[in-house]
């Protein structure tokens, strides 16, 4: 049969050195929020685990109230990080009054005698309950952003706090619990230390992984798709609709004398600009079509299975809800316009040259008086 205090040796440096090798993690990264409270959870969890293989040794009724108050400090350092992560950091605020009750509860229990395996098993029944839960609140599909890792983490959760509880209830009840359930509630506390370990790290460098993919992609003040961003995706839809034989369009699109918004209402007023005409667009098209800031006013639009004729009615669209789009802070006292180049990608040639000729309809679209759309020739004609 499982030895305890082998057990609790293994877990116990288990989570010590999960501990010890976040330490250097944490102080060269910006850490995602809760992971430092995570790693004093696992800090808190491995001395108290190793602290239960010493206290019998040492007969001292002191050590088994600290030994009480390193699992509830665990637990609740765990159900802090949980609650930073997932950006509830309010409940933090509750936490500590809640430790204190278990704490008090615990020492009074001690103190009165209560054997230490009561102790021992009310901490695992309290665990299993919190683990529970907390598998519950990551399985829950109505969870913001939840991920099929997070879904996996909460199902091991739900089914390790379980079993802690049966065990913990069974014990309570003054039942014997057979050998093999005694090793399931081993292997329970087991999988949430490693499950639930590694789980976090994993969900924080998955959020970490997304956001850097976000910053990579994206343009800070509209939030559009960047420029190489706006050229992996329009070129991955240039090569499915050529697959598919479908038609797609590419837009060059250039707000109007922006230097003179800039120069006569100042540099915040062209920012608001920018981020509102962004919005209009986004408000005017579907959702697998794709829009780009190219750099300064300059904006790239695919329309994937959108012939020419289709494009020109965007285009005309997206034109006069620009001009029909109030700027704050100059009012009715400034029009916003746009001018367009719209050009029907040929299959024989490459996105760049599309996106040429499509700037070549712009200019044109300039020189013809601006807050105009225009039509590029089509590719094979003019090669
Ligand atoms: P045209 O009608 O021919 O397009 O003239 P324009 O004034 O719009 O074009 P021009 O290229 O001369 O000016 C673009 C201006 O856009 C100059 C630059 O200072 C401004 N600009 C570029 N990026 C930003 C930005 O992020 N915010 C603001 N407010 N202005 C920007
Ligand atoms: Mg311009
Ligand atoms: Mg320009």
């Amino acid at each position: 049969m499982i030895d305890h205090h082998l057990y609790m040796l293994a877990v116990g440096i288990g989570n010590i050195a999960f501990a010890l090798l976040m330490v250097p993690y944490l102080r060269s990264t910006g850490a995602t929020p809760g992971l430092k409270v995570w790693m004093w959870a696992r800090m808190a969890f491995g001395a108290t685990q190793l602290l239960a293989v010493v206290r019998p040794a040492t007969g001292l009724p002191v050590l088994a109230i600290a030994e009480s108050a390193g699992w509830i400090a665990g637990l609740m350092l765990e159900a802090a990080a949980y609650a930073m992560f997932f950006g509830y950091p309010q409940l933090r605020r509750y936490l500590v009054p809640v430790s204190a009750l278990y704490l008090l509860l615990a020492c009074a229990a001690s103190l009165n005698g209560l054997p230490h395996l009561q102790l021992i098993v009310y901490v695992s029944l309290a665990m299993g309950l919190g683990s529970f839960t907390t598998g519950a609140i990551l399985m829950h599909p109505r969870l913001p952003g939840a991920t099929a890792l997070q879904r996996l983490i909460g199902a091991t959760d739900m089914g390790a706090g379980a079993t802690l509880a049966v065990w913990a209830v069974i014990v309570l009840a003054g039942h014997s619990v057979p050998q093999w359930g005694e090793a399931m509630a081993y292997i329970a506390g087991y999988l949430l230390l490693i499950v639930n370990g590694c789980g976090f790290i994993l969900m924080s460098k998955q959020r970490d992984d997304a956001r850097m993919e976000r910053l990579a992609t994206t343009d800070d003040l509209t939030g559009l798709l960047n420029r190489r961003a706006f050229f992996a995706r329009a070129e991955a839809a240039r090569l499915l609709a050529l697959r598919l034989r479908q038609p797609i369009t590419v837009l060059m699109l250039d707000i109007d004398h922006f230097k003179q918004l800039n120069d006569r209402f100042g540099h915040a007023t062209g920012d608001e600009a920018l981020v509102k005409f962004s919005a209009t667009c986004m408000d005017s098209l579907r959702e697998h079509d794709i829009l780009g800031r190219l750099g300064g006013e300059e904006f790239a639009l695919a329309l994937p299975g959108t012939d020419l004729g289709g494009a020109m009615h965007a285009a005309e669209r997206l034109r006069q809800g620009v001009l029909d789009t109030r700027l704050l802070t100059c009012g009715n006292s400034y029009t916003m316009t746009v001018s367009v180049g719209v050009v029907l990608i040929d299959p024989e040639e490459d996105l760049a040259t599309a996106l040429a000729r499509a700037d070549h309809a712009l200019y044109e679209a300039k020189r013809n008086g601006r807050n105009r759309v225009e039509a590029g020739l089509v590719g094979r004609r003019r090669a």
